[in-house]
Formats: structure tokens, sequence, C-alpha cells
């Protein structure tokens, strides 16, 4: 595809990055067979090569919308798309790209912003987001209906086996979903030491980063990335090197 990217990015190593990805691209269209939201809205612009198209605009100096934003916005992220690109596009880093100089360019509605600063806030941290978790739980079967699908029922997490394997690996806990399913990390110990390996769960590792950065607070993202990193290095320090 070819690329002709404005003033503002050009020169960046963003901008660079972004180029060299749309310029693989051939606008064939075989990623949209993949793209989960573009199969459920049917819309060109709610699959992949529509977003890209979108992105190439936004660099090359056409003003974003609430559009174009929220067409970003509706991108899980999931990267199906790429498995099915026979030209390697890195849609992933692209969209990441293009939501960062979309959001500096569009102011988000009021609401909207409450919203997404409530969730960047609550749901990386463990100790705020579990006891509302919990207190979500006890008084679920008085909620309205919408807000009892967003709670799920209390799960027994299940047994944590006790053996000491001479193998061991080191499991990020996690933020939200040991609140909302604990049952799983459990699940995932038991099968472990059926196969003769200890799972160790890493204290302080908090959150991957995936909820701030794909809220857009990129910045926010990669420091919880940072702390991801130390944590993993001190749990290894901690265990000799045995992890
Ligand atoms: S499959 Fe790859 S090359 Fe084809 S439109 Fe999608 S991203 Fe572009
Ligand atoms: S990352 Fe997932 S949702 Fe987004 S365009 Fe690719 S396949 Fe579709």
């Amino acid at each position: 595809m070819q690329t002709n990217l404005a003033d503002f990015i050009r020169d960046t190593q963003e901008g660079q990055e972004a180029d060299a990805i749309l310029r693989k691209c051939v606008h064939c269209g075989f990623c949209t067979a993949t793209c989960p939201t573009y199969q459920l809205l049917g819309d060109e612009l709610d699959g992949p090569r529509g977003r890209i198209y979108l992105i190439k605009q936004v660099l090359e100096g056409k003003p974003a919308t609430e559009k174009t934003q929220l067409h970003l916005d509706r991108c899980l992220t999931c990267r199906n798309c790429e498995s099915t690109c026979p030209s390697g596009v890195n849609y992933g880093r692209l969209v990441d790209i293009g939501r960062g100089i979309v959001e500096k360019q569009v102011k988000r509605p009021f609401a909207q912003q409450l919203i997404r600063t409530a969730l960047r806030e609550i749901l990386p941290r463990k100790q705020v987001f579990e006891p509302a978790m919990k207190l979500g739980q006890a008084v679920r079967p008085l909620l309205p209906r919408a807000l009892q699908n967003k709670v799920p029922e209390a799960r027994n997490p299940g047994r944590w086996p006790e053996r000491v394997h001479a193998r061991k690996m080191l499991l990020l806990d996690g933020c939200v979903q040991p609140a909302m399913s604990p049952n799983i990390n459990a699940a995932t110990a038991r099968v472990l030491d059926a196969l003769g390996v200890q799972l160790i769960v890493a204290p302080r590792a908090g959150c991957c980063g995936a909820i701030r950065y794909h809220l857009n607070d990129q910045d926010g993202g990669l420091d919880d990335m940072r702390s991801l990193c130390r944590a993993r290095r001190e749990n290894f320090c901690a265990n000799q090197g045995s992890v």
C-alpha cells in the first residue's frame, strides 16, 4: 500500500514503524475472514482492513473523528486477523499506534472518560477490585439484570496442590481473574502437579499492563509491565534460579 505520512508523524519512530507496517498491506481482505468484530457487525470499518485504512488516513493528516475512535475502540486487539494475513502485517502494533494518536485528537464525552478512568484505576488494583467483586457477589440477587450479567457467581477455587516438585513454573496471578474466576489458577496448578510441575504464584506481580494499555493509557500500561518484570526478576532470584 502506498503511503504519504503527514509531517507531524513522518519522522518519528512510531511514524516509521507504522509506515513500514502499512506498506506491507496489499488490501486483499483475507484478514476479515478471521475477525470476530467483522463477523458480528458485517461492517468493513469494523474489520482489520477497514481499521488499517482509517489509521492510514489519520497518519496522512486527515483529522480523526468520533467515528474513527469508535471503530478502533471496537477492535478486541485479539490479533486473530494476523493469523490469516499473507503479507505478515503486524496489525496489533499498528492499532496501538493508531489508537494513541486518535486519543489525542478526539476528546471523549465526560461519562465515557469517567467509566474508562474507573476501569483503569480499579481493575488492575487487586486490593480494590477483589473486595468490590465480593460485595457485588453478595448483593448479586438484588442487582438489575444488566449488572447481574457482569458479576459472576462466587466460585470455590478448589484445592491448591501442596506437593513440592523439582520442576517449577511461575504463575502471574493477574488482577481481575483471581477475583472473578479463582478456580482457573487452582485447576491449572492441579493439572501441572499431576504432570510433576509445581506452580508458584509470583508475589507482587500485579497487572500485566493490558488493561491500562488497551484503555489507551499506554504509559500506565508500560509502567505495569515494568513492575511485572521487576517482580518476576525478584521471584527468580528468591527461588535461586529454579523457576
Ligand atoms: S490480510 Fe493482510 S495484507 Fe490483506 S488486507 Fe488484511 S492486513 Fe492487509
Ligand atoms: S485484532 Fe481481532 S478484533 Fe481487531 S481487527 Fe484483528 S481480528 Fe478483528
